[in-house]
């Protein structure tokens, strides 16, 4: 048993847990669809929102319109059936005047119907609208909630392992840690393999007796001949 390789060896298992943790990091979603889908519910707001505005004037200028027709259709009533009109062609046109502001009334009576119709269509579709915003918004905060706890326990579990990792690092031989930065180079990071119950544990593959004897009584640097990996033993077996 080599303790300079069991050293290495605990470095190179905290090295893992890094790896994993900035992947796990990286990896973590800020909560982009609960971002996009809270985008699609604001603009769905703001276009009701819009729409529902324009009806609203639409109405209000109709009735405006029809409050000046009914005016007008009364004064030229009032004028005509106060007697002091004579002319019979003034009057003939006052009469058809009336008749015109009345066709014009009704009309507009019809528009203003359909707006209303419209205008409570439109507040509805604003109520859901408004609805969902806030359904999205509340599900965009809590997603969001979770990926900053998340990200500050991975955070936490970061901070914690550079710290044990300088620690064991402290405890190596300049030389060796060289020896390990080459090793893992070559083989993605993991250089060193452990004996498990014969075998070489990173690839599987049963190692001959006598090289697990050797690595096992004596301080000897054995490579698996199947991975290439330095094999490491009695580290928990
Ligand atoms: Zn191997």
């Amino acid at each position: 048993m080599n303790a300079h390789l069991q050293a290495i060896y605990a470095l190179q298992e905290v090295d893992i847990e890094i790896r994993k943790f900035q992947r796990k990091l990286h990896e973590l979603d800020p909560g982009r669809a609960e971002e996009a889908a809270l985008q699609a519910a604001q603009a769905q707001f703001q276009q009701v929102n819009s729409v529902t505005t324009i009806t609203e004037r639409d109405l209000r200028d109709a009735e405006l319109e029809l409050q000046t027709v009914e005016t007008k259709k009364k004064d030229t009533e009032k004028r005509l059936y106060s007697g002091s009109i004579r002319n019979p062609k003034e009057l003939d046109s006052m009469q058809h005047e009336i008749e015109a502001l009345g066709r014009q009334r009704s009309s507009l009576d019809e528009k203003i119907l359909t707006l209303m119709d419209t205008v409570e269509e439109h507040r509805k579709a604003q109520l859901d609208a408004k609805q969902a915003l806030v359904q999205t918004e509340s599900n965009y905060q809590a997603r969001k909630k979770l990926y900053q706890a998340t990200r500050n326990q991975y955070e936490n579990e970061l901070t914690n392992l550079a710290q044990h990792r300088q620690e064991l690092a402290a405890g190596i031989e300049e030389s060796w840690l060289k020896r390990y930065e080459t090793w893992c180079k070559q083989h993605a990071g993991i250089g060193l393999s452990r004996v498990v119950k014969g075998d070489c544990e990173a690839c599987r593959t049963s190692l001959p007796l006598t090289l697990v004897d050797s690595i096992t009584k004596t301080d000897a640097i054995a490579f698996c001949e199947n991975c290439g990996r330095v094999l490491v033993s009695g580290v928990n077996e």
